[in-house]
C-alpha cells in the first residue's frame, strides 16, 4: 500500500525530525509549514536527494480553506494520506494568566486545537473504511504541560494541550472501528526553537536538572515514538499516550 505521511509544522524541530524518519521508513512525506518556506523546501529536497518522496506545502492549519487545499495537494502529488502527524503548535511569550488577553488565547486555540481538529477531519475523510478508505493512523502532539499546567509560563498553552489529550481520547473511540488509530505523544523539554518563541531560548538548559534523566530531549527521540505509534507495530494501540520526558 502507498504510505503517505503528512506532518504539519514540518519545517523544523520535532516535525522535521519526524518527516526525516518517515521518509527513511518508506513514507511519501508532505512537509507542511506556515512561514519558513526555505527550510521546508530544503528538507523536502534533502529527502528526495536521499531517494525518498517528499513535497513541501504551505498552509496555516488554523485556516479551514488552506487545510482543505493542503490535503487536496497531497492527494494529487503523493496519494491520499495514511499517516497524519498533528505537530504544528505554537506558544506565546511567557506570562501569567493575569496578563493574558483574548487575542493571544484565540491564536493559541486556533492553531493548537482547531488546527488539529481540521487536519484530523480531512484525514478521516480519506482514511475511514466507512467512507471507502483503507484505514490509517493519526498522532497528535500534546505536551507534558497538559499534566503539569506550566504555571508562570504558559498556562494557556498547557490548556490547549489538555484539549489535545481529550480530543485524542474521544476521536480514537469514535473512529476505532473504521480502521483508524489515534494516539498522542507528550514530549517533555526538548531542544527546539519553540522555547525562543516563548522568549527564553535557553529554557531547556535552565530546566534540565529538574528532569530525572538530567538532560533535555532531542527532537529525534520524540520522532521515534511518533513513528512507532504510526507503524503496524502499534496495531492494537489506540486512544493512548506516550510521554517522552526523560521521566519528568
Ligand atoms: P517549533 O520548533 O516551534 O516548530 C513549530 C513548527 O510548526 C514550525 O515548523 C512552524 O512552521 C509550524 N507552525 C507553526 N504554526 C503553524 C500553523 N499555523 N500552520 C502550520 N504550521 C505551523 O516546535 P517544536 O518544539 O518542534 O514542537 C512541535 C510540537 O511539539 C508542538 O505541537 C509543540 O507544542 C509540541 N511540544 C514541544 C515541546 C518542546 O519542548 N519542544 C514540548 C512539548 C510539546 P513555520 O516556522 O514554517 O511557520
Amino acid at each position: 500500500m502507498n504510505q503517505v505521511m503528512l506532518v504539519t509544522g514540518g519545517s523544523r524541530g520535532i516535525g522535521a525530525a519526524t518527516a526525516r524518519l518517515g521518509a527513511a521508513a518508506g513514507y511519501g512525506v508532505c512537509v507542511n509549514y506556515r512561514g519558513n518556506r526555505e527550510a521546508a523546501e530544503a528538507l523536502a529536497e534533502e529527502i528526495v536527494a536521499a531517494g525518498g518522496r517528499a513535497i513541501a506545502v504551505q498552509a496555516d492549519v488554523a485556516d479551514e480553506g488552506e487545510v482543505v487545499r493542503l490535503f487536496e495537494r497531497v492527494d494529487r502529488e503523493l496519494g491520499a494520506v495514511t499517516a497524519l502527524v498533528n505537530n504544528a503548535g505554537i506558544l506565546e511569550q511567557q506570562c501569567r494568566v493575569a496578563d493574558m488577553d483574548a487575542a493571544r488565547l484565540t491564536r493559541l486555540l486556533a492553531v493548537n486545537v482547531t488546527g488539529s481538529f481540521l487536519c484530523a477531519r480531512e484525514a478521516i475523510r480519506r482514511m475511514s473504511t466507512a467512507q471507502g478508505g483503507n484505514g490509517g493512523a493519526i498522532v497528535n502532539l500534546s505536551s507534558v504541560a497538559a499534566r503539569v499546567g506550566a504555571p508562570n509560563e504558559y498556562v494557556d498553552y498547557a490548556a490547549t494541550k489538555g484539549a489535545v489529550d481529550t480530543f485524542t481520547l474521544g476521536l480514537a473511540r469514535e473512529v476505532a472501528d473504521e480502521g483508524i488509530r489515534v494516539n498522542a505523544v507528550r514530549p517533555g523539554i526538548i531542544y527546539t526553537d519553540i522555547h525562543a518563541s516563548g522568549g527564553e531560548p535557553g529554557r531547556v538548559d535552565r530546566l534540565k536538572d529538574s528532569v530525572p534523566m538530567r538532560r533535555g530531549g532531542e527532537a529525534e527521540e520524540v520522532a521515534r515514538a511518533i513513528l512507532w505509534l504510526l507503524s503496524d507495530n502499534a496495531s492494537y494501540t489506540t486512544g493512548t499516550f506516550i510521554d517522552v520526558t526523560g521521566g519528568r
